[in-house]
C-alpha cells in the first residue's frame, strides 16, 4: 500500500521528472491580510501569476498547508460531517508561470492519476467550464469517454482564490467511491453526499479579480492544480473517507484508546473522534508557523478549533487536559514531512495546554448554565439573552454554542444575541471614555496580531489577559 507520504513524494517527483521546480510549502500564516489562513497552493505564488513577481523558473509542484476554517473557503462546519472535509489539508499542486497551459496540465493529470497511480478509469469523472469546448475536446482527446466528461457553471467550475486575485475556469477530477457500479452515476459529480469525491482541481488561470469586481486577463495564461493530499490517499488505499487512510487514521485510534471508547463512522463519538483528529492538526500546524488563540481574525479562528476541540472531549467522557497530547503526536506522525512541527513542539504543548487549562475551568462552570439555557429554549430556539450570559459570563464562543445546540436539534436566537452585544457595546463604550486604556501584555498582543514571535511562555500573563 503507498501510504500518505509515498503518495505525496510520488506527486511531487513526478512533477520534479516532467521540469517542475519542487518549492517548499509557504507557512499556513499569509504574508498579508487578504486571507485568514493560506487555502491553496497558488497562495504563494500569486504574484508570480499577475506579472508582479518573477522566479528563475517557470513550472513548480508543491505540497502546501492549507487551512479552510473562514473567509471564502470555509470548511469548518462540514468537519466530523462529510467524509472528505477537513479544516487542514495538504493541497498538492503543479503550476505554470505562462509556460504551458491546457493541454499539457490535462495530459499530465491523465498520465499520473491512470498510468502512475494507475486508477480504473471506469470510476473516474470529469468536469469541464459550462462553455470550455476546448478542455472538453481535450479530455476526450486523452482517452476520457464523452459520456464521462461533464460541463458545470460558475459555481463549480470558476475558481478564486478570494474575493480579490487570480482566477479562471477550471476542469475537475471526481472519483467514484460506492460499491455498486449502478450507483456510479452523473448526479452524484459535485452532488450532495461522498458517493463520489472530488480530487484534483486543475484551475486555467486567465484573469485577475479586482476590488470593484472587474476581471483583468493575466499577463499570461497560467495553470494552478489543487488536489487534496488526504482524499488522494483514500482513493489509492481503498477506503471511504479521507479520515481511514494512513495520515489521519492513526490519530483517531489515540483518541479513541484515550476516550476508552471504539470508534464507528456513523455515531455522534465517530463524529467527536473525527473533529478532534481534524482539530489537532490545525491546531498544531497553526502553531508551528506562528498563529496562537486569540480574540481576534485568525487568532479567535484558532481558539474557536482548539475549544471545539476540547468540548468534544469533554462530549467523549475525557475529563482531563488530553488536546495537547493528540497535537504531540500529530507532530510525531507528521514530522516527517513538516520538521517545523518538531522544532515548535514545545512551544505548541504549551500553548495547547495553556489553552485547555482556561477553557477546563471556562467549561466546568459554563456546563450547567448551558443545559439551562437549552432547556429554558422555546419552539427549539435558544434566546439570545441566553446566549449572549454563556458568551459573557462563562465565555463560550458563540459558535460553539450554535453549533452544541445543533447538536441538539436546536437553534441559537443569533438577532437576539447580537442585540445583547450591542447594547454591552454601547455600555463599554460610555464606561471606556471616563477610563485609561487597559494594558495588555506584550506577548499576548503579538499573539492577538498574529504576528510569529519567539513564545516565551504565558508565566508573565494572567488568566484574565487570556479570556475571551
Ligand atoms: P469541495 O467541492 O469538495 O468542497 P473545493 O471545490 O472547494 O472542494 P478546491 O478549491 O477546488 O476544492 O481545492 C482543490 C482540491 O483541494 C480539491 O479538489 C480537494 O481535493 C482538496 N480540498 C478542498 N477542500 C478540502 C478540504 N476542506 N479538505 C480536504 N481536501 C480539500
Ligand atoms: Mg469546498
Ligand atoms: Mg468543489
Ligand atoms: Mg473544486
Amino acid at each position: 500500500m503507498l501510504t500518505g507520504h509515498d503518495i505525496r513524494h510520488h506527486f511531487l517527483e513526478y512533477f520534479a521528472r516532467h521540469g517542475h521546480r519542487i518549492v517548499k510549502s509557504s507557512p499556513v500564516l499569509p504574508p498579508d491580510d487578504t486571507l485568514l489562513f493560506a487555502n491553496a497552493g497558488m497562495n504563494q505564488f500569486k504574484d508570480v501569476f499577475t506579472g508582479l513577481e518573477t522566479r528563475e523558473y517557470t513550472r513548480a509542484t508543491s505540497s502546501q498547508k492549507c487551512i479552510r476554517a473562514g473567509g471564502k473557503h470555509n470548511d469548518l462546519d462540514e468537519v466530523g460531517k462529510t467524509a472528505r472535509h477537513h479544516t487542514f489539508f495538504e493541497m498538492l499542486g503543479n503550476f505554470s508561470f505562462g509556460d504551458y497551459f491546457k493541454e499539457e496540465a490535462i495530459a499530465f493529470a491523465w498520465e499520473l492519476l491512470l498510468r502512475e497511480f494507475e486508477l480504473p478509469l471506469e470510476r473516474l469523472w470529469f468536469t469541464v467550464y459550462e462553455d470550455d469546448d476546448e478542455a472538453f475536446a481535450l479530455w476526450k482527446r486523452v482517452g476520457a469517454p464523452e459520456d464521462r466528461i461533464l460541463r458545470f457553471g460558475k459555481k463549480e467550475n470558476f475558481w478564486q482564490m478570494g474575493d480579490t486575485g487570480p482566477c479562471g475556469p477550471c476542469s475537475e477530477i471526481h472519483y467514484f467511491l460506492g460499491d455498486d457500479p449502478a450507483d456510479n452515476l452523473p448526479q452524484h459529480v459535485n452532488g450532495p453526499g461522498d458517493t463520489t469525491v472530488e480530487i484534483w482541481n486543475l484551475v486555467f488561470m486567465q484573469f485577475e479579480r479586482s476590488a470593484d469586481g472587474t476581471l483583468k486577463p493575466l499577463p499570461k495564461p497560467s495553470v494552478d492544480t489543487g488536489a487534496g493530499l488526504e482524499r488522494l490517499a483514500s482513493v489509492l488505499q481503498g477506503k471511504k473517507t479521507n479520515y481511514d487512510t494512513d495520515l489521519i487514521f492513526p490519530i483517531i485510534a489515540q483518541i479513541a484508546a484515550r476516550a476508552g471508547r471504539e470508534y464507528t463512522y456513523d455515531s455522534p463519538d465517530g463524529i467527536s473522534m473525527r473533529v478532534i483528529a481534524d482539530h489537532a492538526r490545525a491546531t498544531a500546524f497553526s502553531i508551528a508557523d506562528g498563529i496562537y488563540p486569540g480574540n481576534t481574525g485568525r487568532n479567535y479562528v484558532l481558539r474557536k478549533i482548539m475549544r471545539r476541540a476540547i468540548w468534544h472531549g469533554r462530549r467523549l467522557g475525557i475529563e482531563t487536559p488530553f488536546l495537547h497530547d493528540i497535537t504531540a503526536f500529530v507532530i510525531d506522525h507528521m514530522a516527517v514531512a513538516f520538521p517545523e512541527l518538531q522544532t515548535q513542539a514545545d512551544v505548541i504543548a504549551r500553548v495547547v495546554a495553556t489553552e485547555e487549562k482556561l477553557f477546563s475551568s471556562t467549561l466546568a462552570a459554563g456546563r450547567k448554565r448551558l443545559d439551562e439555557a437549552f432547556q429554558h429554549a422555546a419552539d427549539g430556539v435558544v434566546a439570545g439573552a441566553d446566549v449572549f450570559d454563556l458568551y459573557q459570563t462563562y465565555g463560550l464562543p458563540v459558535d460553539l454554542i450554535a453549533y452544541i445546540a445543533e447538536q441538539r436539534g436546536l437553534r441559537v436566537d443569533e438577532a437576539g444575541f447580537e442585540a445583547a452585544l450591542d447594547e454591552e457595546r454601547a455600555r463599554a463604550r460610555e464606561s471606556w471614555k471616563g477610563g485609561a486604556a487597559k494594558a495588555v501584555a506584550p506577548a499576548y498582543q503579538a499573539a492577538l496580531d498574529g504576528k510569529p514571535t519567539v513564545f516565551r511562555g504565558y508565566d508573565h500573563l494572567t488568566l484574565a489577559d487570556l479570556r475571551v
